[in-house]
Formats: structure tokens, C-alpha cells, sequence
């Protein structure tokens, strides 16, 4: 990782630089997780469903750097993204940022441990299953925020 300047994540998010933008995730496991979106309404349920290459037991990618050859899909969080996506949890710290809020107190870059937060409850560690073990999705409907 880069050089980071100090207290980088109090500055807008457009002047933060590559590294500073990688280190802002606080890691809660949130954005890897399957949506289900209603065909009719566009409503979204989340669910406990995880992509494969997570690790349930830490909720970390397994292989964040070439996740793009093992899930062509996965999403790449950018600046012009983080408005466009109303399933970004309430604590995702570029919600915050982009909302200009200040990151949870828990948020490791305030408190030093990258542990506190699941020990606070917005991280997923520990509580949900890989999709190739879950089965259909209606199955793991869940209220992440409730
Ligand atoms: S929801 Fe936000 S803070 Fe949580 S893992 Fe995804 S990008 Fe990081």
C-alpha cells in the first residue's frame, strides 16, 4: 500500500488517492453478499449469501487482487458508484464519506483494529454461507440492518 496522509478520510472523497481509496473500506463484507431484486417493483431484499471467493470465517476476499478472473462480475467500486447504490449499507464508510458524514466510530482507521467491525455487528464474519454450499437464494433472505 502507498504513502497515506494523515487523516486522509476526512478529506472529500474526489482528492483521495488509489491507496487511500483501497484503505477507506472498513471491510464489513457487506457489498459481497447476493441481492435479490423484485421484477416487478425493483425492490431489493439482501440476503446471507456469499460470493465464493469470500472467506465467511474473516469476510475477506480470498483473492482480492485477481478477483476479476474468478468472478467476472464482481463490482468496482468507484467514485461515480458509490450514489448510485442504494444497497451500500448505512455504515459503508464511502456512503458516509460520499454523504459527508464522518466514518463510524468503530471504523478501523479510528480505532486501530480491523476487528471491531464485526465485534459492533456491521460485519458480516461468521454469519453467512458461500453460495456453493446455500442453495436458492429465497432461502437466505435476511435484514442486515434490523
Ligand atoms: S460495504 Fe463498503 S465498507 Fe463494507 S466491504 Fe463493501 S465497500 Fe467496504
Amino acid at each position: 500500500m502507498g504513502a497515506l496522509r494523515d487523516r486522509f478520510w476526512e478529506r472529500p472523497l474526489a482528492e483521495l488517492t488509489q491507496p487511500e481509496w483501497e484503505a477507506l473500506c472498513d471491510g464489513c463484507g457487506r457489498c459481497c453478499l447476493h441481492k435479490l431484486e423484485d421484477e416487478d417493483t425493483g425492490e431489493l431484499a439482501e440476503t446471507n449469501v456469499a460470493c465464493r471467493l469470500l472467506d465467511c470465517k474473516t469476510a475477506r476476499c480470498r483473492d482480492y487482487a485477481n478477483r476479476k478472473a474468478y468472478v467476472p462480475d464482481c463490482l468496482r467500486l468507484t467514485r461515480s458508484l458509490v450514489g448510485k447504490l442504494p444497497w451500500l449499507p448505512e455504515t459503508c464508510a464511502y456512503r458516509r464519506r460520499e454523504e459527508n458524514r464522518e466514518l463510524p466510530r468503530w471504523h478501523y482507521l479510528l480505532t486501530g483494529s480491523r476487528e471491531d467491525v464485526h465485534r459492533e455487528g456491521a460485519g458480516i464474519a461468521g454469519r453467512v454461507i458461500s453460495e456453493t454450499d446455500a442453495g436458492p437464494l429465497e432461502h437466505h433472505i435476511v435484514e442486515w440492518d434490523g
